[in-house]
Formats: structure tokens, sequence, C-alpha cells
């Protein structure tokens, strides 16, 4: 066992502990394992290894270093343990200063400490989470791979906002963009699925699962996002508005009695389809409540559907053309439906659906959905954060893949 070359990935949230070890010759998740309630007394953990599933309290202090305890115990146990090599932890911002993923030095650490400005509930909970894997695992070496990253080659027109400069220069304000991670990945595959040279080709890749966004990537690089400063913006997200006139704040303030937070807390948690619906921010339970006759049900994926194709469209602009537009996440992974309504509106571009491959791409099925006369390829692509991680961890520690 202890020849493997494995790979422990990360992803600490507040009260959560995301992993997984992944053998990155084979591609191969071993063990994935998940923490909740971390921080509270009933904080519990679950392994998976082949398809089983067994659970066990925390112990005390029930804490992100106590989640961390309970997977080397496990590795060992499991005899995975001598082969992990190194660790991937994912980071959500790492602002301007992370343009790629790098190896954690105490310096590092310190720039990501220096982001929390910018995500103030995730990087707190990763710092923890590095924390906790470097005393339970003080051999190993320690990777950061950081949401934002892939973002950073958006050029000044597309990433400042039309606000005074001196926003960006004091404070940081301009967009930043997310699942950068996630793109990368899809860009690749999409690449190697159309049998085309990355670095000669525009893609638009819309990422729709509970957070969802848009991005034009030209040559390999984004060059342009729909989520900004926060993610909030953009596409009509599950529990997200998205896109909004700012004007809301002080309409509400005056006419609602609202406060700044209240207002910010009700386009986070309480719009997008959810607040749309009045039912769901989960897109399969919408789409059975529509297809029963439920109005808001309706009009929620309508309103989804009709902001993404128009997105399609500026991102065409941004990423200077459209040889591919690329579905993933869950939603883009599963629904036909969703696909198809999109597309529909894309027939202005010549975008043409095949309407059995699109059927036929479910469930972790990639592939062209489009007809061989279409304008350009419309793929569906399953993303992996998870292998993106492992392979840049293992690039930066010198295993050999
Ligand atoms: P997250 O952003 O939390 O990782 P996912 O990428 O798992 O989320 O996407 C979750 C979304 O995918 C939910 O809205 C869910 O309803 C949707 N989804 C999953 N499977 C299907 C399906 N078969 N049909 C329609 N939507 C689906």
């Amino acid at each position: 066992m202890s020849n493997q070359d494995l790979v422990l990935i990360l992803n600490c949230g507040s009260s959560s502990v995301k992993a997984a070890v992944m053998d990155v010759a084979k591609k191969e998740v071993l063990m994935s394992c998940l923490a909740e309630k971390v921080g509270n007394p009933d904080a519990y953990i679950t392994f998976k290894v082949n398809g089983e599933k067994n659970k066990h309290d925390l112990s005390a202090p029930h804490d992100h270093t106590a989640a961390v305890m309970a997977l080397l115990d496990e590795l060992k146990k499991l005899g995975l343990y001598d082969g992990v090599k190194a660790i991937g932890h994912r980071v959500v911002h790492g602002g301007e200063r992370f343009t790629q993923s790098t190896v954690i030095t105490p310096e590092v650490m310190r720039d990501i400490e220096a982001c929390i400005v910018l995500a103030p509930l995730h990087n707190p909970a990763h710092i923890l989470g590095i924390q906790a894997a470097q005393q339970a695992f003080p051999q190993l070496p320690q990777v950061a791979v950081f949401d934002t990253a892939f973002h950073q080659t958006m050029p000044p027109h597309a990433f400042h906002y039309a606000v005074p400069t001196s926003l960006y220069t004091k404070y940081g304000v301009r967009r930043y963009g997310a699942h950068g991670t996630s793109y990368r990945f899809v860009a690749q595959e999409t690449a190697a699925i159309l049998n085309r040279d990355i670095n000669q080709m525009s893609m638009v890749i819309a990422h729709l699962g509970n957070g969802a966004s848009i991005t034009a990537v030209k040559n390999g690089q984004s060059q342009d996002t729909s989520m900004g400063l926060t993610p909030l913006e953009g596409l009509v997200m599950g529990t997200r508005s998205g896109d909004i006139d700012p004007s809301i704040f002080s309409f509400l303030a005056a006419n609602a009695n609202m406060s700044i937070d209240q207002v910010t807390e009700m386009l986070n948690k309480e719009s997008g389809m959810l607040g749309l619906s009045n039912l769901s921010n989960d897109c399969r339970i919408l789409e059975e409540a529509a297809a029963n006759g439920d109005q808001g049900a309706e009009l929620a994926l309508n309103v989804f559907a009709y902001r993404l194709a128009k997105y399609v469209g500026s991102m065409t602009v941004a990423a200077g053309g459209l040889d591919a537009l690329v579905f993933t996440g869950g939603i883009g992974e599963n629904s036909d439906s969703m696909r198809k309504k999109v597309v529909d509106y894309l027939h202005v571009f010549g975008l043409k659906l095949d309407d059995q491959a699109n059927l036929d791409a479910r469930f972790g099925k990639s592939g062209v959905i489009s007809t061989k006369d279409s304008k350009g390829n419309v793929l569906v692509v399953p993303t992996n954060e998870e292998l993106m991680i492992a392979l840049d961890t293992a690039e930066l520690t010198g295993m050999h893949v």
C-alpha cells in the first residue's frame, strides 16, 4: 500500500470538514468523509469506503482538529496512511495575491489570513483546517488550491466595477469570481472531448449548482465571470438573487424598514429560485412541481433559464466567440429540460440541440449534445474539483503521476 501515491483532499467549512483520499495515477477516490456540526458537542463524522458508510461521534473538543484526528485514525485502520504523500486544501478566496495553486508556507498562511476580509465565513475555517492538518500530518507537504485563482487572468475592463477607483485601491472592491477550480477542470476536459487545442478555443462554461456562475474562457484563460466581489452577483441561483438593481437596498430601507444586513440576508438566503417559487431552491423539486402545474415553480425555472441565456450572450462577447457552450454542476449535468430551455433562447446564435443526446447526457455522462449543423458545440461535462486539487497537489509536491 505504501508504494501508492495518494493525496488527501481537505475542504474545511466553518462547521464541516469534507475529505477524500485519491489515488492520483488512477484518478480514483479510495475513501471520503464528511464531518458535520463541527464545533458542537453533537459533531459526527461519516466515512465512506467502497460505497459503505459508517458514522462516529467526534471526540471533545469536537473541533476541526478532532475531525482531522479521526480521519487520521481511519486512514491507519484502512492501511492508507503510509500512502498519503501530500495534502491539498480547497481555499475559497485568494484575493489578487494567488494566481495559481501553491505549496503552503508560513507566508502563504499570512496571505490567506489577509484575504479573510474578502471571505469572512470561509477563509477562517480553511486556516483552522490547514492548522489541524499540519498538526496531524507534520511530515506532509500541504498545498492550497484557490477558487478565485483561475479568474485572475480577467482583464481590468472585466474586473473593475464602475465606481470610484479608490474603492478598489483602498478596499479591494472588484470582481473576483468563484468556482475557478471547476472551470479549469471543465475547460481542459472540453478541449480533450472535442480533440481541440485549448489554446485556440473560445468557451462559455456554466457551472450550475446551488451556487451558479458562468465564465468566458479564451485560449484556456478566464476572461470574465458572473460572480463578483462576492458570490451574490450574476446568475439566478438556488437562494441567491444574482444581479439586482443596487437601489433595492435603499428602496427597502425606506419602504420596508429593512437594514442592510436584512436585505443582504434576504438576497443571499431567501431569493433566487426559492424566492421566486415560494417552494424550494432545489431544481429537481421545482421541475416536478412545474410538471404538475405549479406556476411559482415554472416562473422560477423560466427566470433562471432566461437570465442564464442572456449571460451566455454577454460571455460570448467576452470569450471572443463560442466554439463550445458547456454545462456543468448538479443542474447543468442532470437537467436536460433546463439545458433545453437555455439553448432554445440561443437559436439566435445558431446553436441547436440534439434532443436525444441531450436526454442521454445525465448522471455523470459527458458529451456533445448539439447537432452536427449547430454553429457551436454544446456539451455536458461533469466537473471534478477534487481531481483538480489532487493533480495540482501532486504536481507541486513532485509526486510522480
Ligand atoms: P453544490 O453547488 O451544492 O455543489 P450541486 O452541484 O450538487 O450543488 O447541484 C445541486 C443542484 O442540482 C440542485 O438544484 C439539484 O436539484 C440539481 N440537480 C441534481 N440532480 C438533478 C436532476 N436529476 N434534475 C434536475 N436538477 C438536478
